[in-house]
């Protein structure tokens, strides 16, 4: 038995051009089912996903990540899994696929989050391939941006409800029963620089035990301040139901930061489940009867 889900981000998907990205998680899914189906884990099949996402340079994660006020990609990444591993990183510049070097960190180190130029260094080190330059689209949507922001006075405002969005994860469980979670952004728009999000917090931004694995995307100011994921591992500990377990917390998280978050997760005995509170939410999956892909809208 092997599962996967998928998401391209919680937001509001409407206005915008849901084709492309729904072409592009389907990619992903197909990567990461690839890697299931031919018996490789659980770790592998999230970290190829998010990976292809992250390379598709249309989402908010490696090549097409959002810049921060300076103009510059500073990137956050997390994996975890089953069986205790886990590695994130933040604030960095350098790696392509900045999940490549968060799975590095799980797995070849006893730390848990390495930051900035360190991180930097160390994805040269270890021989991690290098981004490319930023692409037109991203640098005309900056300045697009900064000017929006200026016209309108905005300066002084906080934007961490207007400029986050499209971030991407990834949950799997593997025929061995292995489980894992993989998340990577390049975090809000106009962000200040040295901002770190949800993303490389364990227990915000993503989490995994031998039972259970999920992520977040949204705001992550409102998903750290709400632990989110250990909050959903709560209460799957306490209930045993996946469902229930990202319904919950993201129903309570709404009352008070309404349209903040969305949740993926996956349990050892195959059940999966996706949710949000905002408008909308691209998402992928593979529930053991069919695959997939679609725009999820209103689900709490
Ligand atoms: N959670 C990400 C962050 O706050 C953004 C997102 O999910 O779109 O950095």
């Amino acid at each position: 038995m092997y599962r996967i889900v998928i998401h391209g981000g919680a937001g509001n998907w409407s206005e915008r051009n849901v084709e492309a990205a729904l072409k592009s998680i389907g990619e992903a899914l197909e990567k990461g089912l690839d890697i299931l189906r031919r018996g490789g884990t659980a770790g592998e099949a999230v970290v190829e996903a998010v990976a292809t996402m992250e390379d598709s340079g249309y989402f908010n994660a490696g090549i097409g990540s959002s810049l921060n006020i300076e103009g510059v990609r500073e990137m956050d990444a997390g994996y975890a899994d089953s069986e205790g591993n886990i590695g994130a990183v933040s604030g960095v510049r350098r790696p392509k696929n900045p999940i490549r070097l968060a799975y590095w960190v799980a797995r070849e180190t006893d730390h848990v989050l390495l930051t900035g130029e360190g991180a930097d260094r160390i994805s040269a080190w270890i021989g991690l391939e290098e981004i490319g330059e930023i692409p037109e689209h991203v640098l005309r949507r900056y300045q697009d941006l900064v000017i929006q922001r200026r016209v309108i006075g905005e300066r002084n405002k906080r934007v961490v409800e207007t400029y986050y969005g499209d971030t991407v994860g990834a949950v799997a469980l593997d025929k061995y029963g292995n489980l894992a979670t993989a998340v990577s952004t390049g975090g809000l728009w106009l962000k200040l620089t040295g901002r770190v999000g949800d993303t490389p917090i364990y227990g915000a931004g993503f989490i995994a035990n031998r039972y259970y694995a999920a992520n977040a995307t949204g705001i992550g100011e409102y998903i750290v301040e709400s632990l989110l994921c250990r909050r959903a591992l709560e209460e799957y500990m306490e209930v045993g139901d996946v469902y229930r377990s990202i319904q919950i917390p993201l129903k309570e998280l709404g009352l008070r930061r309404p349209s903040s978050a969305g949740l993926i997760a996956v349990d050892r005995f195959g059940n999966i489940a996706y949710g949000h509170n905002t408008p909308s939410m691209v998402v992928a999956y593979y529930d053991g009867r069919r695959v997939k892909t679609l725009l999820s809208r209103n689900s709490i």
